[in-house]
């Protein structure tokens, strides 16, 4: 029997997803009520951070949100079946030769070069294709700098080619709140608004909103707080929207002085009982999150008590210590984050952060979608 990517049965799977698009919707409807009057989009590249796009995009225009973010275009065409009348902006911008695609389903490109706006110009003029304008204060990724920005104010053939609907940039370091970078950007943002009068702007991430009112203005643009994880130490992690479990497929005893898994890395210090569970870093459970004698790994939780990993994170398996949960037995679920582990100090541990866990998600797993409109 085959089964294709996510839909495998939960008693055919190594692991499985739990999404629940009802703390998805309470999550934007906290963070657009922290934003207000400044209104709420949402960012849902990357698959919705892993918990799929359209199911998200679909959540989200039930609870009000009319503007979505999406990373590349064929991420659009996925939102943009599910929100028919949603405007739908696309953050890498105007990639060579995609002005028709876009247009065809009026995705809206976030123009981050003079190079993309001739081309969209060239493409939209006369038409009625909106777009956004992406100027750098600070980041130097995407956007023009702000000599271009101003520059191309000065052409108004150009900018009523384009038909500009937002003025959007990127905090680099709003995960920070007392970095300098933070004010730099929002003084030159400033700059750049004065520069198209009346123009829709925006700001802020998840962390920008937790900076205060100065860094809303018209439109935020949150991501990962949507799904449940803090960025930096900013903003409260808000309901869990993810729920990871992995099952436990052998109990197995093993005595004091023993190694477990890959590289005999992790050695017992006492008759110990090891779960070995099928989940591993081909299902996006990181290798770096393992233990070995010299630095704990991560944990998970089993019947409430929490289990750490015991050696290395193996392709398609991992070993917990489950020495202190007796009732313990093949079958059960270890939840790897979710409600009861966060998904941040799960991160922490593999050195790295949420956004990558999520993102990273693999296609093996058995997905349940709960609290659905
Ligand atoms: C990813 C992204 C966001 C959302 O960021 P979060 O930290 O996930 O809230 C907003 N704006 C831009 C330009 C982005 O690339």
């Amino acid at each position: 029997m085959s089964t294709s990517a996510g839909t495998a049965p939960s008693a055919l799977a190594g692991g499985r997803l739990t999404i629940d698009l009802a703390a998805l919707a309470a999550n934007w409807r906290a963070l657009a009520g922290r934003a207000a009057p400044a209104r709420a989009g949402a960012v849902i590249k990357g698959d919705g951070y892993g918990i799929g796009d359209e199911a998200a995009a679909r959540a989200l225009a039930v609870a009000g949100c009319e503007t979505f973010f999406v990373a590349l275009p064929e991420e659009g065409f996925a939102v943009r079946k599910a929100v028919p009348q949603a405007d739908i902006y696309v953050l890498d911008g105007l990639l060579p030769g995609s002005a028709a695609a876009l247009a065809a389903a009026r995705l809206r490109p976030i123009l981050g070069s003079l190079a993309e706006i001739e081309e969209w110009a060239a493409f939209a003029s006369g038409g009625d294709a909106a777009s956004a304008i992406h100027v750098d204060t600070g980041m130097n990724r995407l956007g023009l700098t702000l000599d271009e920005a101003r520059a191309l104010a000065g052409r108004t053939d150009l900018l009523a080619a384009i038909r500009p609907a937002l003025l959007v940039s990127h905090l680099a370091a709003a995960d920070t709140p007392g970095h300098p970078l933070n004010a730099r950007q929002l003084a030159r943002f400033h700059e750049a608004r004065a520069l198209f009068p009346g123009m829709p702007a925006s700001l802020a991430n998840s962390a920008g909103i937790a900076l205060g009112p100065d860094y809303h203005f018209d439109l935020v643009r949150p991501g990962v707080a949507l799904y449940g994880a803090a960025p930096g130490e900013t903003i409260a992690p808000l309901e869990t929207v993810v729920t990871l479990e992995t099952r436990i497929l052998q109990v197995r005893e093993v005595p004091p002085g023993d190694t477990v898994g890959y590289g005999a890395a992790r050695t017992l210090s006492r008759p110990s009982r090891i779960a070995i569970a099928g989940t591993g870093y081909a299902d996006g459970y990181h290798r770096q999150a393992g233990s070995h004698d010299g630095r704990p790994g991560a944990e998970g939780v089993l019947h409430g008590r929490r289990v750490p990993i015991a050696g290395r994170v193996s392709m398609d398996l991992t070993a917990f210590d489950v020495t202190d949960v007796p009732g313990a037995m093949r079958g059960d679920w270890i939840e790897l984050f979710g409600p009861n582990m966060p998904i941040d100090e799960v991160a922490a541990h593999a050195g790295t952060i949420a956004y990558e866990l999520l993102t990273g998600l693999g296609r093996r797993y058995a997905r349940r979608y709960a609290g659905g409109a």
